[in-house]
């Protein structure tokens, strides 16, 4: 299981509801550069290059798909080839063997139900091979129609610390964020909280002192008095006695 951070959420900062709206709009001022970092130019790109990212990293799936949208252009390329060669086009990734059998899974569908074209509704995303419900968020989202909010390590811890959850299973943060968060921001959400905590709320040492959250958040490091009149926090000496 991984971390909880639910325990940090310890200060009293008044009701979640009350904090969502200036929480997205300050990381919507801090981050206006946050968007998906997987590059694709198309609907079907998406869905590959999103499959492909399970664990590991965009910048790893943006080096491996450069070459391989250039190869696989239509769900029928990735079935036109032996596994064996999608295998190694994609082995850099990790787990290729399970994600070339899904790729290809999804492509069958694609073309056997969906003319080639990639579904939009989040119960046909998940009928696909190898999309999960985080997968077919990411892309239901980025199609521009976004039915959930993408629920990710960092969207966990930052939910978390942000005390807008009490929970740890990514399903039920996900129904607490969707109850909370505005329909119109779902989208753009998940993107605020993973910039945020790359950049500022990590997962180990938490750069309170310079986040703009700091008086909204019931985890800040921040002493309350200075978290009010938005100063920076200062190390205290370690005492002498
Ligand atoms: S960095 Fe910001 S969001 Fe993260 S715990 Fe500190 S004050 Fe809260």
């Amino acid at each position: 299981m991984a971390r909880s951070y639910v325990r940090e959420a310890r200060r009293p900062v008044g009701r979640r509801r009350e904090r969502i709206g200036p929480i997205v709009e300050r990381l919507e001022r801090e981050h206006p550069d946050a968007a998906i970092a997987l590059r694709s130019r198309s609907e079907l790109e998406l869905l590959v290059a999103v499959m492909l990212s399970a664990q590991t990293t965009d910048v790893n799936v943006n080096r491996v798909t450069e070459r391989l949208f250039v190869k696989y252009r239509r769900p029928e390329d990735y079935l036109a080839v032996p596994v064996e060669e999608l295998e190694r086009d994609i082995y850099q990734t990790g787990f290729y063997r399970q994600k070339a059998k899904s790729i290809r899974g999804a492509m069958r569908v694609l073309l056997e139900e969906y003319d080639g074209r990639v579904p939009r509704r989040l119960e046909q995303l998940v009928r696909l091979p190898g999309v999960a419900r985080k997968t077919a968020n990411v892309v239901a989202a980025e199609l521009g129609d976004p039915q959930g909010i993408v629920v990710d390590t960092h969207v966990r811890r930052l939910s978390q610390r942000l005390g807008l959850t009490r929970h740890d299973d990514p399903v039920k943060i996900e129904q607490d964020l969707v109850r909370l968060v505005p329909r119109e921001k779902w989208g753009i959400f998940p993107h605020l909280l993973i910039w945020h905590g790359r950049r500022v709320c990590l997962a180990r040492s938490p750069r309170c002192e310079e986040c703009v959250l700091a008086d909204l958040c019931p985890a800040s490091r921040v002493e309350r008095g200075e978290r009010q009149r938005g100063v920076r926090a200062t190390r205290r000496p370690p005492s002498s006695s």
